[in-house]
Formats: structure tokens, C-alpha cells, sequence
């Protein structure tokens, strides 16, 4: 499939937390595997901080957060998800997960890469950045460069184990600060409620959320002068020469 000048044939979305990615990029997952792209969902943490109710066992709400990862995934048309099972909250970038994300970059060898912007520190007045975004964003993108395709980074543990260099064509940081790069997904807004809903721990009781997020990407569209009904934004990075991009991105 063409995702904006990138012939995209797999892609990998490395994010923190369960429903991460299906908030940042859940319409451009749902478009992509709707025209064809194979796309992998890589979960760094085990999503044991999404409950506050003390009763809640620490298995068991492991447990429901991958299967319901899965149920996101399986809406949104994503063939897989990997989960690292880092413990959520107490993320940093680091060695490990750097080496981790390598390992499934390396592994899955997907023409474009998605991973949160680790220069995201708040949003308006609204929002202070979850640190552990932030923390797999700085690991995201030292991943991607110089990560991906050095040959003695972490040697032992990937290369001389058959986890070769992998050249990107393209990445995308979502949650962008200073998003560049606009994403139309129109046709697939409500595949994208229907993933985020599958998280029925963390929003079942959101009453107003399917409004919100066709809100949300309606703002999107129009803050990139898309001229479509809903967008999703990014920070792009181009890896390989698009003479056919030309005019699709944004300054
Ligand atoms: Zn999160």
C-alpha cells in the first residue's frame, strides 16, 4: 500500500502501553492492514499500573491487558502483537529495551517503523506526557538510528544471532510535538473506536469516547489543512528518495 509517497508492505508500532498505539495510530494501522500491509504491534510494557482499584490482582490485570491488546489488534487488522514485559511505570530509556526493539526491527524487517516522539513533554494545557512515552520514545529512536542497521551494536545478542542490519525507508513518531506528516483515515475512523473500545478495562466506561476521537482527528485534519474528514498526525522521517511524495507533507 502508498502511505504518503511510501510503499509500505509491513510495518512495525512500537508504543509503552496497551492502547498506545490504537490512540496514536490506531486509523493509520486499520489503513494500512486494509490495504494490505502486514502490521505488527510491539507492547514494551506489561501494562500493570491500568488499574487503581487495589483489589485488582496484579496477574490477573496483566493478563486481561494483552488479551484485550489482542482484541485491539485483531479490530484494527494487525497480524501480531509482541509483548516485552517491561514493568509499566517505571520505563527508561536503556540499554535492554533499545536492544529489545532492535531485536524486533531486525526480526520483522517492516518498511516503516512508528514509535512515539520522545520530545513530547505536554500538550497544551491539558496533558503532561506519561514518562514511559517518553522513555520508549528516546529507546524508539535510538532503534531506528543508529540501531537498526549498525552491525556491532549489542553483537552477541543480535547480530551473531541472525538478527542482521535492517535499513528503514521511513519512521513516524506519533503523539508529535511538531507533527510534519498527515495521515488520512476518513474510511477508517470507526475501525479505529472499534480497536480502542477492545480495551474495555481502560475505557468500557468512557461514555463519550467514539466523539471524542472523531474530535480529536477532525482537529488533526484541519490543523494539516488535509482536506479530508479525519487525519492522524506525525513527525516523519524518510530514510530512501519518494519522488512521488512530492506536496504530501506538510511543513
Ligand atoms: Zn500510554
Amino acid at each position: 500500500m502508498d502511505l504518503n509517497g511510501i510503499e509500505v508492505g509491513s510495518a512495525l508500532v512500537v508504543v509503552a502501553h496497551p492502547d498506545d498505539g490504537e490512540f496514536g495510530a490506531g486509523g493509520t494501522i486499520a489503513r494500512m492492514a486494509a490495504e494490505g500491509a502486514e502490521v505488527t504491534i510491539c507492547v514494551v510494557s506489561n501494562g500493570a499500573m491500568g488499574s487503581n482499584d487495589p483489589d485488582v490482582a496484579r496477574d490477573v490485570l496483566i493478563a486481561t491487558r494483552e488479551r484485550e491488546q489482542r482484541a485491539a489488534a485483531a479490530a484494527a487488522g494487525a497480524k501480531d502483537v509482541v509483548f516485552l514485559g517491561y514493568e509499566d511505570g517505571y520505563l527508561e530509556d536503556g540499554n535492554y529495551i533499545r536492544r529489545d526493539i532492535i531485536r524486533e526491527i531486525r526480526r520483522l524487517r517492516p518498511d516503516v517503523a512508528i514509535g512515539p516522539d520522545p520530545s513530547t513533554f505536554f500538550v497544551d494545557q491539558r496533558y503532561l506526557n506519561h514518562p514511559d512515552h517518553r522513555a520508549v520514545g528516546l529507546a524508539f529512536s535510538a532503534a531506528v538510528n543508529p540501531g537498526a542497521t549498525t552491525v556491532p551494536l549489542y553483537r552477541a545478542e543480535l547480530y551473531d544471532q541472525g538478527f542482521g542490519p535492517h535499513p528503514l525507508k521511513a519512521a513516524l513518531l506519533m503523539t508529535a510535538s511538531n507533527p510534519d506528516c498527515y495521515v488520512d483515515i476518513s474510511a477508517h475512523m470507526d475501525t479505529k473506536i472499534r480497536a480502542l473500545q477492545a480495551h474495555v478495562s481502560q475505557l468500557g466506561a468512557y461514555g463519550g469516547l467514539g466523539d471524542r476521537v472523531r474530535e480529536m482527528a477532525k482537529l488533526t485534519a484541519e490543523k494539516g489543512a488535509t482536506g479530508t474528514e479525519y487525519a492522524e498526525a506525525f513527525k516523519a522521517f524518510f530514510f530512501e528518495q519518494r519522488p512521488s511524495a512530492q506536496g504530501e507533507v506538510k511543513p
